[in-house]
């Protein structure tokens, strides 16, 4: 029986009882919420007992990206897991290898936004493979909020961003009754029945597997030089702009969009060519408004 708790006994000094194991890469807000099931509590009340310093905070924002250190240390000491493990499920643990800043309003690019408002989702951020929440335990996987992780490399279909039988986004915290968090709050639907699912072509499941190759090992070669993960989504972002402005690929397909890009980027010095000569794209549109420009653009800059 979960329960809905309206008076909060304050439990900020006192450990958590039960400390479910965060799985191989889970996001934070799937582990905070398992914590609060294994309580048999919601998790919004339970966040608000044990951290009445950020009362009705914690989910109201993307816990994932804006869990501050003081909170990451408390969570350390309540569950007896170290902050290092507990700083590796939010997404902020991607600074320095996907992108320099994380921000909490955005954009950030390559994480998609979730949007709370009024104890809700309202971004499709939050992608999901029906397969995976019918493992034990279920739970919600760091890479599912990467926008360019589109399929599921285990069972080979794609991701989805919505419930499937009345179309609301994801939300974790919130669900209807006690099927608990693989559940939709709007209609009850489990998130973990297959429904319309549509497989992955190998084309999608290689490039999926390249970008997280490249996001964990923090480096890849280009023209044979080695290239920091960062310097190489950065460049990856810019080229997607250009790809997205000159209409290179079909305007609502990212594997589309994001295969093109990828094409570019790794034959940067001629592909940059035949765009100069096939489209009105000048040298600078490589550069234009990046913060950072990678040194590997710099090279083609030179050569053109
Ligand atoms: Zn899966
Ligand atoms: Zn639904």
């Amino acid at each position: 029986m979960i329960s809905y708790i309206t008076r909060y006994t304050n439990l900020s000094s006192k450990r958590f009882l039960l400390h479910p194991k965060p799985q191989k890469n889970e996001l934070l807000s799937s582990w905070l919420v398992r914590i609060a099931l294994a309580h048999h509590t919601m998790p919004w009340s339970f966040m608000n007992m044990h951290f009445p310093e950020y009362q009705n905070i914690v989910f109201s924002r993307d816990v994932d990206i804006w869990a501050p250190e003081s909170f990451v240390d408390k969570l350390a000491w309540k569950s007896g897991f170290s902050s290092e493990d507990i700083f590796t499920m939010t997404l902020r643990s991607y600074e320095g290898y996907l992108l320099e800043r994380v921000r909490l309003n955005g954009p950030n690019f390559f994480i998609s936004p979730i949007i709370p408002r009024k104890r809700r989702n309202l971004g499709y951020g939050q992608k999901y493979c029906p397969f995976c929440l019918q493992e034990d335990p279920a739970y919600f996987r760091k890479e599912w909020r990467l926008s360019f992780y589109t399929v599921c490399l285990e069972h080979k279909i794609h991701l989805l961003d919505r419930c499937q039988n009345c179309g609301l986004p994801v939300t974790a915290y919130k669900f209807k009754r006690e099927q608990g968090f693989v559940q939709c709050y709007g209609c009850g639907w489990n998130l973990s029945k297959e429904g319309n699912l549509t497989i992955a072509s190998d084309e999608e499941l290689a490039r999926v597997s390249r970008l997280m190759k490249i996001l964990e090992k923090g480096y890849v070669l280009i023209g044979g030089k080695p290239v920091y993960s960062i310097a190489f989504f950065q460049g990856l972002h810019q080229i997607i702009k250009i790809v997205k402005h000159f209409g290179l690929a079909e305007p609502d397909n990212i594997d589309g969009i994001l295969g093109k890009a990828e094409n570019i980027i790794f034959n940067l010095q001629t592909e940059m060519k035949k765009l100069l000569l096939q489209h009105r794209i000048c040298p600078s549109h490589l550069t234009q408004d990046m913060e950072y420009i990678p040194f590997y653009f710099w090279q083609v800059e030179i050569t053109m």
